[in-house]
């Protein structure tokens, strides 16, 4: 089988606050291939938006690997990081905020072009067209700006600026939560076609798991930082092991009249990231704690279809 193209080893990424320390991402491995997409899911603040933040150095981590193509871009020096940013890139959750108000259409796709030193001026135009075309951007949007554009046309601006210098990883940072629900559809469905055509690895990054089960071929769940069930899309849906994953999976509706799913309601706050309890940092709020949930960290490791982090399965 081949290398993955990117390979995460025990990412860390902590923030000193005045309260103390907040460990946002504490030791996140995972791997992904070309053309591969990892779904990335858990509640807000569980750190999934910081570990794809931190594995572009976007966020510079606390500690761990990263390994691109083979080579730990941790260790890249500003110079090399710069290089390395057109193979890796990332579109972030609302488009509005994140595009230049003063720039049109035009300026905002070409503006890596312009950095990355193409300057010929019909050059970068040809290239924004094309791009334009691929994502199903009209081209008489050259001279738009963004607050003359509906949310999906934004949104598809965001991806035509991401896919301009033909990355090979693209952190989709929630994507389509900003979105209606018919545009999330349409965007979805481009994602997908645009990796269907062109290869790319997308780390899907999401709190819906009804979107992400569309879009993944494997699942990464996240919990205050950790990663606690990891598997093929398909197989965790089917088959969740860790009590938080089922408790998530029990509040999506299932397609089919008369038919419900037994709701797992989950009782207890999140603990805080900067105080994290010892041992199972889920035990407050999980339904089958055990007094070795307080004492040990459950590691993750594989049981059945998935691997899963929890002392329930530590006799199998
Ligand atoms: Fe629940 Fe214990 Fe498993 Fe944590 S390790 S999820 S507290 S059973």
């Amino acid at each position: 089988m081949a290398e993955p193209l990117l390979n995460v080893c025990n990412l860390k990424k902590y923030f000193k606050t005045r309260d103390g320390i907040l460990y946002a991402v504490d030791d996140v491995s995972f791997s992904l291939r070309e053309g591969e997409t990892l779904g990335l899911v858990g509640e807000s603040g569980c750190g999934k938006s910081t570990t794809g933040r931190a594995i572009l150095r976007l966020h510079e981590p606390t500690g761990g690997q990263v390994y691109f193509r083979g080579e730990d871009i941790l260790r890249y020096n500003k110079t090399k990081i710069k290089g390395i940013r057109r193979d890796m890139q990332i579109v972030f959750q609302d488009p509005y905020s994140s595009l230049n108000p003063r720039m049109n259409v035009q300026q905002l796709i070409e503006n890596s072009l312009s950095i990355n030193g193409v300057r010929s001026a019909a050059q970068r135009l040809a290239r924004v067209r094309e791009i334009m075309e691929i994502v199903g951007l009209e081209q008489r949007l050259l001279g738009a700006y963004p607050h003359e554009l509906d949310g999906g046309r934004r949104q598809r601006v965001g991806i035509a600026r991401a896919l301009i210098l033909n990355p090979k990883f693209i952190v989709m940072d929630e994507p389509v939560s900003a979105l209606d629900v018919c545009i999330q559809a349409q965007i979805l469905n481009l994602l997908m076609d645009l990796q269907r055509r062109y290869g790319y690895a997308y780390l899907f990054i999401s709190h819906n798991l009804s979107v992400v089960k569309h879009i993944s071929d494997r699942i990464a769940v996240m919990y205050l930082g950790k990663i606690v069930e990891t598997g093929d899309s398909r197989l965790l849906f089917a088959h969740p092991q860790h009590p938080y994953t089922k408790a998530l999976l029990s509040s999506i509706p299932i397609p089919k009249v008369g038919v419900e799913r037994k709701r797992v309601i989950l009782t207890g706050d999140v603990p805080s990231p900067i105080d994290p309890p010892p041992g199972c940092r889920f035990r407050g709020r999980c339904p089958n704690a055990m007094p070795v949930c307080a004492q040990q960290e459950p590691a993750l490791r594989q049981v059945g279809d998935t691997c899963v982090a929890c002392h329930l399965y530590d006799n199998e």
